[in-house]
């Protein structure tokens, strides 16, 4: 027996059925899941792979240049 990770249902899997590696849709939430310990019997969820490109930052940094007038006279 083992536990979804995601939504936390009981699935009825034997250590002998499957193997370190193995993967299997949650019969319940259908998350991808991988076998990833079989004693105790460990599941883990496979998320889908969100690339998170990097948001480049909006350039418009305008920055004035305040010219300091130095009147030494
Ligand atoms: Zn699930």
């Amino acid at each position: 027996m083992a536990k979804c990770p995601e939504c936390g249902a009981l699935i009825d899997l034997e250590e002998d059925e499957v193997e370190e590696g193995e993967t299997f849709p949650c019969p319940e939430c259908a998350v991808d899941l991988e076998v990833v310990n079989i004693h105790p019997l460990e599941l883990d969820a496979i998320g889908e792979e969100e690339e998170e490109d990097e948001a480049a930052e909006g350039e418009d940094e305008d920055e004035l240049e305040e010219e300091e007038e130095d009147e030494a006279d």
